[in-house]
């Protein structure tokens, strides 16, 4: 996302931008649910992206009991949204010919006022910046500034997005049309539509965006993260190389857990996968002529469902700064001096909303925020809603 939002941004005021993605084929079906913020369909509707078609409208938050019973409701209208919709619109604002797959990158040299990038299998190419957009593990940002690295939450995330259609009928009846929340002790489930293959938004056709936070220590994660050959990853494990007896756990504990709708929602999931929680701020976003933007540069917890919304502030930033000034450093000190403070506040807040889960309760302010939030009330109020740096 960062690296469209950038190509578009920039190509907008004239630059000749290139973006390079490791990956070989397409980005497509990550099956991800992204809530939207004013930030993100500004962004979208400046890049030249655009927010046509964007997804589903709820209108309700809700909020369930063990038995599924509502007990808290609120009206609060939000635009849900994919991934896979954001990706396919950011992808149609930047010419094909400058999107190239399979481009791994490896290192950078600056040169006087240029930077080399080195891909793998050898690809060089030149140019006046190279930015980083390349996520939370981000190789460039491994390159300038080391130092820098993403901190365990301690909490993490079972997720997935079923079918419409597999629900059972009382499931859509109830939670379905809804943002569902069920919030026993140390957890979260979470719960919304998105649209469904190819965009399709039609009754029917649509999918339910699952999310089951749960806390678990390093050691926990450790051994979460050990794949169906033994083999163990540092961060997590592709979907498809999740371990069976993971899933047939989560499955147990669902059925003891979690309210019905919900359990034949997690049922419905072809695959479920896990995500690990991490946050990190990079105080330095601009290193000569290499730029860090988006997740590679900071990264929230994902309770106010805003990284997408951050890597298109990101990159709108960096244009209006290359615009404003005929210097190029001059342009990049700029970009860093307004986005690193908010990319700070943005990581801050998340840790606030965080404090829900219990983990790690180190001040008295954490504490006084975890006791506000243990109102189910007050979790309706925050979690993913828009302008929440301005109410902070
Ligand atoms: C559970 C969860 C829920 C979330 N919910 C929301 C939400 O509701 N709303 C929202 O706005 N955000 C949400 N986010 C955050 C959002 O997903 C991220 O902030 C966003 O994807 C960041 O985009 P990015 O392009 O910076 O990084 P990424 O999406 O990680 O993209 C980085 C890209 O760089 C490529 N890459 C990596 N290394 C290399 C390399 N060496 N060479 C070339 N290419 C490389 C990768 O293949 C990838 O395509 C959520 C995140 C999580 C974990």
């Amino acid at each position: 996302m960062s690296g469209l939002f950038a190509a578009a941004f920039l190509r907008k005021i004239g630059w000749d931008v290139d973006v390079y993605e490791r990956s070989p084929v397409e980005l497509v079906g990550r099956g991800a649910g992204i809530t939207t913020h004013p930030e993100l369909l500004e962004a979208l509707e400046l890049s030249g992206a655009g927010t046509r078609d964007l997804g589903i409208t709820v209108e309700r938050r809700i909020v369930i009991d063990r038995k599924g019973r509502v007990i808290a409701d609120k009206p609060f209208p939000q635009l849900l949204t994919s991934w896979d919709r954001l990706q396919r619109l950011l992808r149609d604002a930047v010419p094909p010919e400058c999107y190239h797959l399979g481009h791994e990158f490896e290192r950078a040299d600056q040169d006087g006022s240029e930077v080399v990038a080195q891909f793998a299998g050898g690809r060089r190419e030149r140019a006046d910046l190279l930015i980083g957009g390349d996520g939370i593990r981000s190789g460039v940002r491994a390159q300038v500034a080391p130092e820098v690295q993403p901190i365990y939450a301690g909490y993490y995330i079972w997720r997935g997005a079923p079918n419409e259609a597999d629900l059972a009928p009382q499931t859509r009846a109830s939670i379905f049309p809804h943002f569902t929340f069920f919030l026993p002790e140390r957890q979260q489930v979470i719960g919304y539509p998105i649209s469904g293959f190819d965009n399709d938004s039609r009754p029917g056709r649509r999918r339910y965006n699952f999310i089951w936070y749960r806390v678990g220590d390093a050691e926990t994660l450790r051994r979460m993260c050990v794949d169906t050959n033994g083999h163990q990853h540092a961060y997590s494990v592709p979907p498809p190389l999740i371990r069976p007896d993971l899933v047939a756990d989560l499955h147990a504990e669902a059925e003891q857990e979690l309210p019905p709708a919900f359990l034949d929602t997690l049922k419905k999931i072809e695959r479920p996968f896990f995500t690990p929680i991490y946050d990190f701020c990079s105080p330095r976003m601009v290193f000569g002529r290499i730029i860090l933007l988006g997740d590679a540069a900071s990264s929230a917890r994902p309770h106010m469902g805003f990284g997408v919304a951050k890597a298109g502030d990101d990159a709108r930033a960096l244009a209006d700064a290359l615009a404003a000034h005929d210097d190029i450093d001059r342009a990049l000190a700029h970009y860093q001096s307004v986005r690193a403070p908010i990319s700070e506040r943005i990581m801050r807040h998340g840790r606030k909303l965080g404090t829900h889960l219990g983990v790690d309760l180190a001040t008295d302010e954490d504490r006084a925020t975890w006791k506000m939030l243990q109102d189910y009330r007050a979790m309706m109020d925050w979690i993913a809603v828009p302008n929440f740096l301005a109410a902070s």
